[in-house]
């Protein structure tokens, strides 16, 4: 077990990594967040306040108490069959399909294998899902702390009980992506694979990613793209009212420059859409 002022880094343990537990503040007061009972696979920790406590279960951090999802494509993750059949059965072929070309984790492993080498510190993998980008930067980048944050237990149960099984130290944690639990410039990298277009509240979503990075943070973020054909246009009208939405790239590149990112590469392939931006107007 690990005590206060001496936490270790635990690679093969089905833990909340505690070192992490400097990187996050309590998402209803904004204090500092501590060890309060137990350890990191199951205990609690409470805000310097001492008036808000969150529970660690099996090792994730529970930082969304009452919340519920409202859009059906959230709620989807809350199935249980979702988060067993996300990386299984939907997620090694999603990207093929979408883009209409072999598009395999190796070349998503390729995009995230540049960016983050010159940086040090904290990345975060925004909606991690069953956290295949977090496990690929975890691999690539032992030195870094890898949080996933996600607001589906189940999916954030499977995406734990992969990385024990790869022996990736990954802290995952139970939080919104709209009122997310770091602190101001802590995050060096921020990864979101796909989860911008589930997500309710974008411009809510970009202020908090642009508040938790680091002046010289990079952002990899892959998104679909609204259809330019025919075929393409049917399909994404009936997944509109499930809560997914597809990007126009301008306006969403826009919208990053009005929080200071700046592209520095961009590559559409069928409707996926990966950038690479880093902080400039920081
Ligand atoms: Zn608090």
């Amino acid at each position: 077990m690990v005590g206060m002022g001496s936490y270790t880094r635990h690679h093969e343990r089905d833990i909340m990594q505690l070192t992490d537990l400097i990187y996050l503040r309590c998402p209803t007061c904004h204090a500092a967040l501590h060890l309060h009972i137990g350890d990191g696979i199951n205990g609690s920790v409470r805000c310097a306040n001492n008036t808000h406590t969150y529970l660690i279960r099996q090792g994730i951090l529970d930082l969304l108490a009452r919340a519920r999802p409202s859009s059906m494509a959230a709620w989807s993750n809350e199935w249980r069959l979702t988060a067993w059949a996300y990386e299984r059965i939907w997620r090694p072929y999603a990207l093929s399909i979408l883009s209409g070309t072999s598009f395999g984790y190796d070349r998503e492993q390729a995009i995230l294998d540049g960016p983050f080498a010159h940086t040090r510190g904290l990345v975060v993998d925004l909606a991690c899902s069953n956290g295949l980008y977090a496990r690929i930067i975890a691999k690539s980048y032992p030195q870094k702390s890898v949080m996933g944050i996600d607001r589906s237990m189940p999916m954030l149960i499977e995406a734990q009980r992969r990385a024990v099984a790869a022996r990736l130290p990954i802290s995952y944690i139970r939080a919104d992506a709209r009122t997310l639990p770091m602190r101001g410039g802590v995050a060096e990298g921020i990864v979101v694979g796909g989860s911008l277009n589930e997500m309710e509240g974008i411009p809510q979503v970009f202020a908090e990613i642009s508040r938790i990075a680091a002046p010289t943070s990079t952002l990899v973020n892959m998104a679909l793209i609204r259809s330019t054909t025919f075929f393409g246009k049917i399909i994404q009208a009936v997944l509109a009212p499930g809560g997914i939405t597809f990007f126009d790239p301008a306006a969403m590149t826009t919208q990053l420059a009005h929080y200071g990112w700046h592209i520095q590469s961009s590559t559409i392939t069928g409707i996926v859409w990966f950038i690479s931006a880093t902080r400039t107007g920081a």
